[in-house]
C-alpha cells in the first residue's frame, strides 16, 4: 500500500494469535510502501490465487483492527505464494529414494528463515561433501515425530475453524464460540473416529431422537455434542 514514511506505524503489528497461527500483520516496507499480510488456505493443486473473500478478509481486518485512515489509501501491489508443506508437517530437505533426486521443499511458513541452511546442505550434496550441519529434514531418515493424539488434533483444528467462521468480526456473545468449536471437534470425532464407543454413541442418538422426532429434540441431541 502507498503510505507515506511519516503515517507508517514505527514497528511491525502483528496479531499472531489467528486461525492457522497465520496473523494479521501490518510491517513498514521503504519509504513509501505498507505491507499487509496474510491469509492462508491449504490446497493440493496449485491455484489461480488469492480469493474475493481473502482480499476481503486482509483488507476488513486493516480497516477495522488496525487503522480506518487507510481506506482511502492506494493499493499498490498485490503478492501470493505458497507455503510448501509435507503431510507430516516437518521439511524435506536433502537426498532422497531416487539416486540422483535432491529435496529442498515443505519449509512451509520458515522458508526464507530457513534459506542459508538448506542451501548449506544442498550445497554440500551437491559437491558429495559431509553435510555441515545436523539435519532433521533429511527425508530417507526421518525421526519419529512425536504425533499428537486424534482427539486432540481434531479438537484444535476445530478452534482454528471456529475462529474461521467468526471472520470477520470475530465475536459470539456468552461462551458461544467454545460451544461451537466443542461440537465441532465432537462431530468431527464422530465422522472420523473408529473406536467401537462411536456405533454406540450414534445408537444412543438415534434412540433420543426417536423419542422425541422434534426440533427440541434435535437441540437435545446438540446439547449432547456440545458437551
Ligand atoms: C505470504 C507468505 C509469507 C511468508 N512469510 C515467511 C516469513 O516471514 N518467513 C519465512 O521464513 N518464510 C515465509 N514464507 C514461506 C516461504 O516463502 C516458503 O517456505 C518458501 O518460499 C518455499 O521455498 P521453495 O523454494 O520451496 O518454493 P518457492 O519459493 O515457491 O519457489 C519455487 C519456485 O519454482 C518456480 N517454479 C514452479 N514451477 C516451475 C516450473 N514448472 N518450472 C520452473 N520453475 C517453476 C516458481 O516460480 C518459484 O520461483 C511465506 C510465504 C508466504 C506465501
Amino acid at each position: 500500500m502507498d503510505v507515506s514514511e511519516s503515517t507508517q506505524p514505527p514497528l511491525v503489528i502483528r496479531t499472531p494469535n489467528r486461525d492457522f497461527a497465520c496473523g494479521l500483520h501490518v510491517i513498514p516496507h521503504g519509504r513509501s510502501g505498507l505491507y499487509v499480510g496474510a491469509t492462508n488456505r491449504f490446497i493440493t493443486v496449485p491455484d489461480a490465487g488469492p480469493t474475493a473473500g481473502e482480499h476481503l478478509s486482509l483488507v476488513h481486518g486493516l480497516l477495522h483492527q488496525f487503522r480506518v485512515d487507510l481506506r482511502t489509501t492506494a493499493v499498490k501491489d498485490l503478492r501470493w505464494g505458497y507455503r510448501p508443506a509435507s503431510s507430516d508437517g516437518a521439511p524435506l530437505i536433502g537426498t532422497c529414494g531416487l539416486p540422483g533426486l535432491l529435496l529442498a521443499t515443505g519449509t512451509y511458513r520458515n522458508g526464507i528463515l530457513m534459506a542459508p541452511a538448506v542451501a548449506a546442505i544442498i550445497t554440500a550434496a551437491l559437491l558429495d561433501r559431509p553435510t555441515p550441519l545436523c539435519n532433521p529434514y533429511q527425508p530417507t531418515a526421518r525421526p519419529d515425530r512425536t504425533q499428537r493424539g486424534f482427539r486432540q488434533l481434531l479438537a484444535e483444528d476445530a478452534a482454528h475453524m471456529t475462529s474461521v467462521f467468526l471472520d470477520p468480526d470475530g465475536a459470539l456473545p456468552y461462551d458461544r464460540e467454545r460451544q461451537l468449536s466443542t461440537t465441532l471437534a465432537n462431530l468431527l470425532d464422530l465422522a472420523l473416529a473408529s473406536h467401537q464407543d462411536v456405533g454406540l454413541h450414534r445408537e444412543q442418538l438415534r434412540a433420543q431422537l426417536a423419542a422425541h422426532p422434534t426440533v427440541e429434540g434435535v437441540c437435545r441431541v446438540f446439547d449432547t455434542w456440545e458437551t
